[in-house]
Formats: structure tokens, C-alpha cells, sequence
């Protein structure tokens, strides 16, 4: 069951997603769209056909065979959510079906409404749920989403996207954490300086700017995404043996995040973003957000966790910066840069690990440069984020998706700071790396990591 078939992120994600999977097998039961826009199931099939050559490149590239079987397994119904008669269609074209999975893929306002008028009219026994981002506006929502899932689903059968969490290059930083054993001696307080994670974005809000003005920033990224990428790099090696472990580890480790407060986070607008269609002339949405965290734990007291998010700015890219400290003692009578031994993480869109050493100049003094050795481009390609966690939540495997308690601790850290007025809002120009007060911010641990 898909809700939101005719929307935005079923075009862009959802139905090459679904053809994916067709493609590896891995679906061949009935995808059920259901929306109100008056479309028949040949529209559907129109709209996916479109999406899927979009996303493809072009027409001639859609694997024709795969889309055939795809565009066979698609039906319609047509309803508004919020009538009951909706969903006793919806239950009749379920027929008998044993385990069915949910897909809310529609405008956050409306989860509840569905999860009710699925339960009411039986169609949540032995179901799964995914529920789309974001999951509340803030705690108090949060928990009370939760609660009226809770009230017709067990955890196990609820799953709470958050696309980040399918990313291959972000996968990968739990396993190159664990494969390595090099890593884990010095991957503490001791050995670490600080962490930083920028996300940057050199496109606006590419005319979204309805969506985003219920958003901005700290709710878009920062609460979901970000945090997430943070417990990865942060958290305890899982105990591999219990098929909860590694969000059992994520879940604890964002536990230990102190909440954020006006000290320890900076807001910014880009000029020009009250001017885009559906934002408000005297909107204080934040497009961009700087904060500082710290993480309450033996292994991470006294390090400083730096996460930066902005929309705007100068380049496109994801990356960790992992700073290691200085040697204990300067042999060679130079002062070695605060920098130069640091593992840098580049997430997308290009994949890279950079691994930055000091080496010795050729000549007669021993004076040295910094290197980065790199590895690059290993992790791309494959499936995207939506194939990979519409394919787990299929087969019921929730390590994926965020648990309950993680999404609240998650609103706990930035339940301070969220709403307009909880923070100042400095203005920046498109095109910089935001306003000058982030780097006020930061000034006492040095500065932001620039991505090249
Ligand atoms: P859209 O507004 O584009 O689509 C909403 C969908 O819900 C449409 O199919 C719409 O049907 C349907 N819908 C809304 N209200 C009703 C109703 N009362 N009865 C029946 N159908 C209804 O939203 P998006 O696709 O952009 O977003 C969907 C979800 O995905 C949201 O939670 C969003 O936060 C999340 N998301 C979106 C991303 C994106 O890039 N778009 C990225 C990440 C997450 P109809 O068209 O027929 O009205």
C-alpha cells in the first residue's frame, strides 16, 4: 500500500525504487497507490513510467522488461484519507493479503489520520508501517505520534525513515569504524581532537519554499539526518549477536547528547530566500544552522562535536572531519598544524577517504607537509537509499530505521533551539559558508572544515 503515489518523493525516489527492486527480484507483489487526485491506474502507470525515465537519464535507458512487470504489479484507489470509506476500499483490494506494508509517503499532518483509518477498517493486523520523515515538529509531537502508532502496532512493526541511514558511504562509516582495528584504539577523547560533519548545499530550496517554511534547518537535517550520522561515528561497537544491536548502540549513544541550547547553536537565512514562491516576506526560517555538541560519555568527554547545514552555499558535499591531536612533543622544532593527522569522510555525492599524515620535505632539515592519503570512489553505484529500505522494510528488518526511543532523544537535543524565536537569525549571501557568527562559534576549537 502506497500513500502518496501521486506526490513529489514517489516521483523522485519511490517508483525507481520499486523498479529496482523488481529488477533484483525482490518484489513481485501487488504496490497499491492510493491518493485523491481523480487519476485512474493508467495514469498511475503514466507517472511512473515518467519518473522512471527521469531518473534513468532518458527514455531509451529504462529497462523496458523490469518496468513491464513493475507497471503490472501497480493498482489505484483513489480516496480522500480522511474518509472512512477509503479505507474499507483499501481493505477489500488487500484481499488476503497475509503481511502487508504501508507506505506513508504524504504530508506529515496526515500519519495519524491513516494509521487511524487503517485500524479502524482492519488493515493493520500483521502489518508493517513505514512512516516517512519528518517524524513530529518536536518532542511533545513526537511522542504523541508514537503513542497512536503504538496504540495499533508494535515497535518492531514500525519504520521511521530516515533515507540517510540506506546511504552506502554512510553505512560505510560503521563498517570502516568496525573492520579496522587500527581505529578503535584511537577512536576516543584521547587521541580526538574534535569531529565536525558539514552538509552543504549550493542549491535554495528549489521551489519548496512552502515545505521548508514548515521545516528550515534544524528539523530538515540537523534532528534526523546529522544526529543519525553522529551516532555512527560516535557510538559503541554493537554486539553483534542480537538483531537489535546496532540501533540498540545508535539509540544510546544520541541518549548521550547534551541537549543544545542559544550558546551552542547559530542560525542563518541567505539573502534573498524571503523572496522564493511560498515563504513568507518576514519569514525567520533558518536555511542554514551551526551547533556544537557534546556527547556525555568516558570515551567523548571534553571533545567537541561541530555539525554545520546550509543551503547556498559555496559547493555541494557531505563529509566528516575527524581531528586527531597534535603529538605530545614538537621534535623537530616546528609547530605541527592543529590539522595535519585527521581522517576525512567525504559522503556525497563524491565518495571519498582521506587520510591526512605529515611527511618529511626532501632536504637536509627535517621539515615537514601535510598529505592526504586517498581512496576514492569505491562506494558508489548500487542501490539507492529508498530501493535498499523499501526492500528491508518488506523482509521486516527494522536496523535501518530509526526506533522510537532514538527519535525522541533526537528531539531532545534540539527541542531547545527549534521555532523561530528560540535562537537569533543572522543573514548570510548565497555563495559563502554562511554567517560570520559560525565562525565565532567554533573559534575556541579552530575552524570549519572547508570540503574541496
Ligand atoms: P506531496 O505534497 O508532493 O505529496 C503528497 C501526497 O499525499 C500526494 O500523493 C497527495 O495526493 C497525497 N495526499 C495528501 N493529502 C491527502 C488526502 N487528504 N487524501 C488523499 N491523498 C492525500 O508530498 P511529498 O511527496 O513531497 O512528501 C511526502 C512525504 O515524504 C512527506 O512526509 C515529506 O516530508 C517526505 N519527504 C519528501 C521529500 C521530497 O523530496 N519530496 C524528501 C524526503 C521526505 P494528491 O496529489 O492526490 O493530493
Amino acid at each position: 500500500m502506497f500513500f502518496g503515489a501521486t506526490g513529489d518523493l514517489a516521483y523522485k525516489e519511490v517508483f525507481p525504487a520499486l523498479l529496482g527492486l523488481v529488477q533484483r527480484n525482490r518484489l513481485d507483489v501487488p504496490v497499491i497507490g492510493v491518493a485523491r487526485s481523480g487519476w485512474d491506474l493508467a495514469q498511475l502507470r503514466r507517472r511512473a513510467r515518467e519518473s522512471v525515465e527521469h531518473d534513468a537519464g532518458g527514455k531509451g535507458k529504462v529497462d523496458e522488461e523490469a518496468f513491464a512487470r513493475l507497471s503490472e504489479l501497480l493498482r489505484y484507489i483513489d480516496g480522500d484519507y480522511k474518509e472512512a470509506s477509503t479505507f474499507r476500499r483499501l481493505r477489500k483490494e488487500l484481499g488476503d493479503a497475509r503481511r502487508p506494508l504501508h507506505y506513508l509517503a504524504i504530508p506529515p499532518s496526515m500519519f495519524a489520520t491513516v494509521t487511524e483509518g487503517l485500524a479502524a477498517a482492519g488493515c493493520l493486523d500483521a502489518a508493517r508501517v513505514i512512516v516517512e520523515k519528518p517524524f513530529g515538529r518536536d518532542l511533545a509531537s513526537a511522542r504523541e505520534l508514537n503513542q497512536i502508532l503504538h496504540r495499533h502496532l508494535p515497535e518492531d512493526r514500525i519504520f521511521r525513515m530516515d533515507h540517510f541511514l540506506g546511504k552506502e558511504p554512510i553505512q560505510n562509516i560503521l563498517y570502516l569504524r568496525f573492520a579496522n582495528a587500527l581505529l578503535e584504539p584511537i577512536w576516543n577523547a584521547r587521541y580526538v581532537r574534535q569531529m565536525q560533519i558539514t552538509m552543504a548545499e549550493d542549491f535554495g530550496v528549489k521551489g519548496r519554499g512552502a515545505f521548508y517554511e514548515e521545516a528550515g534547518a534544524i528539523r530538515d537535517v540537523l534532528q534526523n539526518h546529522l544526529l543519525q550520522v553522529l551516532a555512527l561515528l560516535a557510538m559503541d561497537a554493537p554486539a553483534v549477536h542480537t538483531p537489535d544491536a546496532t540501533r540498540q548502540e545508535r539509540s544510546r549513544l544520541i541518549e548521550a547528547i547534551r541537549p543544545l541550547d542559544r550558546s551552542s547553536v547559530v542560525r542563518g537565512q541567505f539573502r534573498g530566500y524571503r523572496d522564493e514562491p511560498g515563504v513568507a516576506a518576514d519569514s525567520a526560517v533558518e536555511t542554514y544552522v551551526a551547533a556544537r555538541l557534546a556527547i556525555d560519555t568516558w570515551r567523548w568527554a571534553g571533545v567537541p562535536f561541530y555539525i554545520r547545514a546550509g543551503k547556498r552555499l559555496p559547493v555541494t558535499d557531505t563529509e566528516v572531519l575527524v581531528e586527531f591531536r597534535r603529538p605530545p612533543l614538537e621534535l623537530f622544532g616546528e609547530l605541527i598544524p592543529a590539522r595535519s593527522n585527521h581522517l576525512r569522510l567525504h559522503l556525497g555525492p563524491d565518495v571519498r577517504i582521506e587520510l591526512g599524515m605529515r611527511v618529511k620535505v626532501p632536504g637536509d632539515q627535517l621539515i615537514g607537509e601535510d598529505v592526504e592519503l586517498e581512496a576514492a570512489n569505491f562506494a558508489v553505484g548500487g542501490r539507492s537509499p529508498y530501493e535498499r529500505l523499501l526492500g528491508d522494510a518488506m523482509r521486516g528488518d527494522t536496523d535501518l530505521f530509526a526506533r522510537q526511543d532514538a527519535v525522541e532523544a533526537e528531539w531532545r537535543v534540539v527541542d531547545p533551539v527549534v521555532g523561530d524565536d528560540a535562537t537569533p537569525l543572522y543573514e548570510y549571501d548565497p555563495g559563502t559558508w554562511g554567517p560570520e557568527e559560525a565562525d565565532q562559534l567554533i573559534a575556541g576549537d579552530g575552524t570549519w572544515s572547508v570540503p574541496s
